[in-house]
């Protein structure tokens, strides 16, 4: 490590970028609201936007050799902490990597239309506070290019069924998308009216009346104007929108792809279950739930309290900050899930 005054005074202490000027700095300072909560390398300690970007700087395919050297030793290929000892590395990777979803069950909520007759699972589960992932499943109508909801499921925290059923689609179904959806027409022929199904959906977000449940979901707010239910934005985490969880580049991942690298199993190819997705963007919530970070009063950049923290200080009274005091008054512009834990 450097700590010539020339070289360190303008770096920035979160993502180590360098700036000529002290100026450059402050402003660099105040567009990156880095935090606490940003992913950070456990070797060297710096601040990556996002875990794909944590990923680059240790596996590649461009590392920092010295992080990656740390990291090939005791570092978890999933959740990408590093451990103490390659001992306790392997038995941290084994459970943290999850196992498939259950096949049998999958097959089972699939065959559901036409098994047992029956449209739709209620779990008896309605009630409760904790989160509740959602997915949809859709077919085509119009030209075959429009979404229309054939299929919906809900689960709690530990994965149990809250509800599932197919949906009588609003429209003609032109296209039942059968490779991905394994959706035929007899599924939905009789299946729950949209309305019921809406009724069933805001009776569980709102816990009959008590209080409102985080709803977890992959572009799960798209899902929720096909599905024409409102839902304030405060209750809703989205594993395609959440920054440490998108591309370097800052488009969304799949989540496919996020169950495979950070969780460590496979979503299926072909035909798509809701249940499936539902497991899967319930895990990544959880997984990124349970990070534990340091939390400051008032964590958010927008928070008014906060409203400019860096606005508040003289240019001057900036310059003359150390890049440490500089990132002691960032804070994040997004809201942290591991916040969600202590409120
Ligand atoms: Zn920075
Ligand atoms: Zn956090
Ligand atoms: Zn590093
Ligand atoms: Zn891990």
């Amino acid at each position: 490590m450097d700590h010539s005054a020339e070289t360190s005074r303008h770096k920035c202490a979160a993502c180590f970028r360098q700036f000529n000027k002290i100026e450059h700095l402050v402003d660099h300072m105040r567009t990156s609201f880095h935090s606490p909560h940003e992913p950070t390398c456990a070797v060297c300690k710096k601040h990556c936007r996002s875990l794909d970007s944590l990923r680059e700087h240790l596996i590649g395919p461009l590392p920092k050799q010295e992080c990656k050297n740390v990291f090939d030793m005791r570092g978890c290929k999933f959740c990408l902490a590093i451990l103490d000892s390659s001992y306790s590395q392997r038995l941290h990777q084994e459970r943290c990597q999850f196992s498939c979803v259950n096949s049998g069950l999958l097959a089972r909520l699939a065959n559901l239309g036409i098994r047992d007759g029956s449209t739709a699972i209620d779990g008896g589960r309605t009630r409760g506070s904790g989160p509740v992932a959602l997915a949809c499943k859709y077919v085509g109508g119009g030209d075959g290019s429009l979404d229309v909801c054939a299929k919906v499921c809900l689960i709690d925290e530990s994965e149990n069924v809250i509800f599932y059923s197919y949906v009588k689609p609003t429209i003609p179904v032109t296209n039942y998308r059968y490779e991905t959806t394994g959706i035929r027409p007899e599924h939905v022929r009789d299946a729950m009216p949209l309305k019921q199904v809406q009724k069933k959906i805001q009776d569980i977000l709102y816990n009959g009346g008590e209080k409102a449940r985080v709803l977890v979901g992959h572009c799960v707010e798209d899902d929720l104007k096909r599905l024409q239910i409102g839902y304030p934005s405060i209750m809703i985490r989205d594993i395609a929108n959440y920054p440490p969880l998108m591309k370097t580049s800052k488009l969304c991942n799949s989540l496919k792809y996020l169950a495979q690298v950070y969780l460590g199993f496979e979503i299926q190819n072909g035909v798509q279950d809701p249940y499936e997705e539902c497991v899967g963007g319930m895990r990544l919530y959880k997984r990124m739930r349970s990070q534990v970070h340091r939390i400051e009063h008032h964590p958010m950049a927008s928070d008014p309290q906060n409203k400019n923290n860096f606005a508040a200080w003289r240019e001057s009274e900036l310059e003359r900050m150390s890049p440490e005091q500089m990132l002691e008054i960032s804070r994040s512009d997004y809201y942290c899930w591991c916040m969600d834990l202590r409120i």
